[in-house]
């Protein structure tokens, strides 16, 4: 991957003089999923936009390696975990744009201005249809309980993704009680926890176990591949705090050679138009409230999102990561 990004690098830097007018964008989000924004951007506006995909721990590192000298102007990355990574990192820049303040909700993006999220996951609770009756669910909290015993599927607690999940719940109950929780669950897993949120989900499908948590695009494309699965979605915590949300999102890099280019970039992909590509192409919701989702999506019924701001899963990550290891989820 290295070699890749030094080829990318070097053939940036040899470009002619107009396409150094091009926007360079560092993604962790694959090719499929933003190449069509890319384009629609280009086609509108004339503006070429450059890319380079790779992990996101490794755009980071790779931005701070290259400081000034970065060709880089955008950070695209998902989870607010990452997104507050990158701004702790001191990689990206503070926006002032009163355009993205206002398409973007304040809980989905960073009260420092240095990102802002562009499309939202959630991340709840999936189950058997032949083994639970949906009565029978409630909360995350619940997936606790003795009764749950060998029945519960998880994904390894190395994913940013239940870091993020953990820390919300440390910032609900505080860290005693969410490590009582996250015990709770580790005592109630059928199998060890998962690589990724497919496998989980086809664990619980196969009667594996009964239930399990994920984020909700892996059930959209799952079922779209096989729709007769007995698998369905059950909304966590409506009684309670709202189902844990996350981002994907997007910031200018600190040393951006083009930063009001890059800005109108960032406001282009938070308008309404942008808005269904960059979410629809995952199966993600739209972050702009004033946009739908995707049919797909809307099949899957409202549900009340935790208000909390996502940026207090990157402040916490690291308590959850620590409390996550006392517990014993691997
Ligand atoms: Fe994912």
């Amino acid at each position: 991957m290295r070699h890749a990004l030094v080829l990318v690098c070097s053939a940036l830097l040899s470009l002619p003089a107009t396409a150094q007018d091009a926007l360079v964008v560092y993604t962790a989000r694959i090719e499929a999923l933003v190449k069509p924004l890319f384009d629609a951007y280009t086609k509108q506006t004339g503006t070429p936009i450059r890319f380079v995909t790779d992990k996101e721990g490794a755009l980071v590192e790779r931005l701070k390696a290259e400081g000034a000298n970065t060709q880089a102007d955008l950070l695209i990355t998902t989870d607010a975990g990452n997104l507050w990574q990158a701004a702790q990192e001191g990689v990206l820049r503070t926006i002032d744009s009163p355009q993205l303040e206002k398409s973007i909700p304040p809980q989905l993006r960073d009260p420092g201005k240095q990102w802002f999220g562009l499309s939202v996951r959630a991340r709840t609770l999936f189950y058997n249809t032949r083994m639970v009756k949906p009565a029978q669910l409630s909360t995350y909290e619940d997936l606790a309980d003795p009764r749950w015993r060998g029945k519960l599927c998880l994904r390894s607690s190395k994913k940013v993704y239940n870091q993020s999940l953990v820390a919300m719940l440390i910032s609900e109950h505080g860290e005693a009680h969410t490590e009582q929780i996250v015990r709770g669950w580790v005592a109630n897993l059928a199998t060890e926890p998962f690589a990724d949120d497919t496998r989980m989900l086809e664990a619980v499908a196969a009667g594996q176990c009964a239930v399990g948590i994920a984020n909700t695009y892996y059930f959209g494309r799952l079922m779209e591949k096989k729709p007769d699965l007995p698998l369905a979605i059950f909304w966590a915590n409506q009684m309670t705090g709202g189902v844990h949300v996350n981002v994907s999102g997007a910031g200018v890099t600190k040393h951006s050679k083009r930063p009001v280019a890059a800005q109108r970039f960032l406001e282009w992909l938070a308008s309404p138009q942008a808005q269904n590509l960059f979410a629809d192409s995952n199966l993600e919701y739209p972050a702009n409230a004033a946009v739908s989702a995707d049919p797909t999506v809307k099949a899957w019924g409202d549900f009340k999102a935790s208000p909390l701001d996502v940026a207090d899963a990157g402040r916490l990550q690291a308590a959850a990561v620590r409390l996550m290891d006392r517990a014993g989820y691997r």
